[in-house]
């Protein structure tokens, strides 16, 4: 079995890592335009070796793991190269516009637009991990326009990865994701940029952060050149959720400027069962 990854990072690699040991006899190739990636996922053990477009024909799976906005370009040129098994998917945090850029092409049959909702702060093949879809939930979209054996074959490898599947359309897909992935993404950032501006000594903010502050503000690690074509990509989608986000922040504000705590404790009550839907979501996975 022929494996290409394109584009070796968090996504990617940590298929690659999975997929050897599901597949054991599977030969997993990664094309990426950062040589050093290449080089540190065949030193970590993430891809068997080196893969060239030209060869494309030959795989048995493609996986498209680049930014959003290189995936409108890649995917569409991976599709002109692939056999008539092949079957080619793509994990990037939006759906709608690479459903859209792919839409009419010729071999749209053996594409799988998907959505795994799986990661963490870092990026690169250094930060791909084992076993990162286990118990998770991969978003599939418009699968009726995938040919059957090859949505089967695609299944089979996303089930042996451990993943639940959901089907969405890719609007509904990204109305819903600005709010539980994009909007904390923004939230963590600003988070981080109000307390860098103002304690300036970064000492202070070491020695005070508590473990509510580190885990709140995770995600502001995360890679600028991986998440901004997903604002982009999203924009409308990313500014309404911002807007009510803003608006709720306004109203606790005005309830603390009015003294009202049992406003305030009402709110947090309200709020508090988040336990139960986190609760109910980690008994479904
Ligand atoms: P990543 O760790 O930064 O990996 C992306 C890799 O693609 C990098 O090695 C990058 O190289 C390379 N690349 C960029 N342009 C390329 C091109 N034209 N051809 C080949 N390789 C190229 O990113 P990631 O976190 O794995 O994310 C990949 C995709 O998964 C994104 O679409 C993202 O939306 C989606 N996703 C991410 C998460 C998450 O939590 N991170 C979760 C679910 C889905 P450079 O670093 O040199 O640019």
């Amino acid at each position: 079995m022929n494996i290409y990854i394109i584009g070796i990072g968090l996504i990617g690699g940590s298929m690659g890592l999975d997929i050897k040991t599901i597949h054991p006899e599977a030969t997993v190739y990664g094309i990426d335009t950062n040589k050093k990636h290449v080089d540190e996922a065949i030193a970590l053990g993430v891809i068997d070796a080196e893969g060239k477009k030209e060869n494309l024909a030959t795989a048995d799976f493609v996986i498209v793991s680049v930014p959003v906005d290189v995936a409108l370009v890649v995917l569409p040129e991976v599709l002109d190269s692939i056999g008539e098994q092949t079957i080619v998917f793509e994990v990037g945090s939006t759906k709608s516009p690479v459903c859209e850029v792919v839409a009419n092409h010729p071999k749209r049959r053996n594409f799988i637009a998907t959505h795994p909702i799986a990661g963490t702060e870092f990026s690169g093949p250094s930060a791909a991990i084992k076993d990162l879809y286990q118990g998770k939930t991969n978003i599939i979209c418009e699968v009726e326009r995938t040919a059957f054996k090859l949505q089967e074959k695609a299944l089979d490898l996303f089930k042996a990865l451990g993943m639940r599947i959901r089907y969405m359309d890719p609007k509904s897909h990204d109305k819903h994701i600005a709010y539980v992935s994009h909007l904390s993404h923004i939230s963590a950032f600003m988070l981080g940029k109000t307390v860098i501006n103002k304690e300036k000594h970064e000492q202070d903010i070491f020695d005070m952060a508590g473990s509510g502050f580190e885990s709140t503000v995770r995600l502001a690690k995360s890679s600028p050149a991986m998440w901004t074509p997903i604002f982009k990509q999203n924009k409308l989608q990313v500014i309404e959720t911002l807007e009510e986000d803003i608006s709720n922040l306004t109203q606790y504000k005005v309830l603390l400027i009015n003294d009202d705590y049992d406003a305030i404790v009402e709110e947090k009550e309200s709020v508090n069962k988040i336990k139960e839907i986190l609760n109910g979501m980690n008994v479904k996975k």
